[in-house]
């Protein structure tokens, strides 16, 4: 369904063309970014499609883009070589003509010219303009965009770039034109402590409520590296949407409490951060499983010098001994995974940076090394309180070594940020 010209766009579909991207080596980040700038114009995007360069797939995908969304946005494939179809995949599929546009050769050849080349005759063909077509300028490459506009259909160069500048350049002049579309606002909220059926069971009763008020949000709930995201989205205008997702962030956290981690879309480490600078509290860590990441994703925090003190990766027996004074008895009789020596490899960064706070943590990340008592996955957190109290808890966690060690890091950061809200609270 093609749009009335007078009416605003509410939907888009996007078209990714080029066969790298059906390759594990490229992904297709153009559509993020016109996902991003098109929400913000209030058009929702309800398809998108990768093709291969290939002439049918480009022309299929793009006649059932069409029957879908009000505005169909292709990006790639308009480069001189044979195997870049964009245009002519689109010309057929709406029985265009192509001529050559003498402005865009004179162009192109100036481009070679300023480099010293002579244009090759291959680039002719990015000259190729469907009938009808406004052509985009391209300020950082040869291919032009074309806009045509009776079929509201979009054609852009593949490099970010490019496609960048031209798209925001097509925005002004013609996107905003169309009307104010009603832009969608989004929040995020990230819960830990709940699988997301248990999350789902406990929003579930919000949803209807939240359809039915107005402006009305919707929710999607998905797992993503050891936590669950709720993201929140409204179309409305900015104060309204406000009111709108703050109410539905207030329901979550009243059903969820302390599961909630963030509702502004704050990382979990960035939580714990904000926890510690709030509390003006100091932080060290030994590490031994998760081998520094729990540091690396605490410094990947801006300011986190502010709280972060010291990070001991602490790898082999010796080491806990030396370094962080674990006495040699409590491995020898405990294991170098278990609640004693956790405790006291917290205890030992704590003491040793003279922080308020100390973690510890010890674990098999696999796939060899453990045994019936102690399976792959067996991880020990201890997090040392100001009072010097220790809270230390075993975790069975599952998956690959990777996933074991960002699991092991998120649980743990996770432990932090309990202890911090608890402690906090009674300090
Ligand atoms: P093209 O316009 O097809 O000649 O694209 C040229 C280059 O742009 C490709 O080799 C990619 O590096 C990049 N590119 C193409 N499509 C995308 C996309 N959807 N996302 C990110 N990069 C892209
Ligand atoms: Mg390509």
């Amino acid at each position: 369904m093609s749009a009335d010209a007078r009416t605003a766009w509410q939907s888009a579909a996007i078209i990714a063309v080029g066969s790298e991207l059906l390759t594990p080596a490229r992904v297709d980040t153009n559509s993020l970014y016109l996902t991003g700038q098109l929400n913000s114009l209030g058009i929702d995007v309800i398809l998108k499609v990768i093709a291969g360069d290939d002439h049918e797939a480009v022309a299929s995908a793009f006649a059932h883009a069409r029957s879908r969304a009000d505005l169909v946005i292709l990006t790639g494939g308009l480069g001189p070589t044979d195997d870049d179809v964009t245009r002519e995949a689109v010309a057929a599929a709406l029985d265009l003509g192509l001529r050559e546009d003498p402005a865009i050769v004179a162009s192109i050849q100036r481009r070679f010219a300023a480099r010293g080349l002579e244009m090759p005759e291959i680039n002719r063909r990015q000259a190729l303009v469907p009938e009808g077509a406004a052509v985009l300028e391209n300020e950082n490459g040869t291919a032009p965009g074309l806009w045509l506009e009776q079929h509201s259909a979009l054609l852009l160069p593949g490099p970010p770039s490019e496609l960048k500048p031209m798209l925001e350049a097509w925005t002004k002049s013609v996107a905003q034109g169309k009307g104010a579309a009603t832009p969608i606002h989004r929040q995020v909220l990230r819960i830990t402590g709940r699988t997301e059926s248990h999350a789902e069971e406990a929003l579930q009763p919000f949803y209807e409520a939240w359809q039915r008020a107005r402006p009305p949000v919707r929710a999607t709930i998905l797992a993503a590296s050891g936590q669950i995201e709720l993201h929140l989205s409204t179309r409305a205008s900015a104060s309204a949407a406000r009111g709108a997702l703050g109410k539905a962030a207030a329901d979550v956290r009243a059903a969820l409490g302390d599961d909630v981690v963030s509702d502004d879309g704050k990382s979990l480490e960035e939580v714990v951060g904000d926890l510690l600078r709030a509390r003006g509290w100091t932080l060290a860590i030994a590490e031994s499983c998760t081998g520094g990441l729990i540091a690396s994703r605490l410094t990947d925090v801006p300011g986190s010098s502010d709280y972060l003190l010291l990070g001991v990766v602490s790898y082999s027996n010796a080491s806990k001994i030396d370094v962080l004074s674990v006495p040699a008895d409590l491995i020898e009789v405990h294991g170098a995974v278990s609640e004693p020596v956790a405790v006291a490899m917290a205890t030992g960064a704590r003491e040793r940076a003279h922080a308020h706070v100390g973690l510890g943590i010890t674990g098999i990340a696999g796939p060899g090394g453990g045994t019936a008592r102690k399976p792959v996955g067996t991880v020990v957190v201890a997090v040392v309180a100001p009072d010097g109290i220790a809270r230390v808890r075993t975790h069975r966690l599952r998956g690959d070594r990777t996933q074991i060690k960002w699991w092991a890091a998120q649980t743990a950061l996770d432990q932090i940020r309990r202890m911090l809200i608890t402690e906090g609270a009674r300090a």
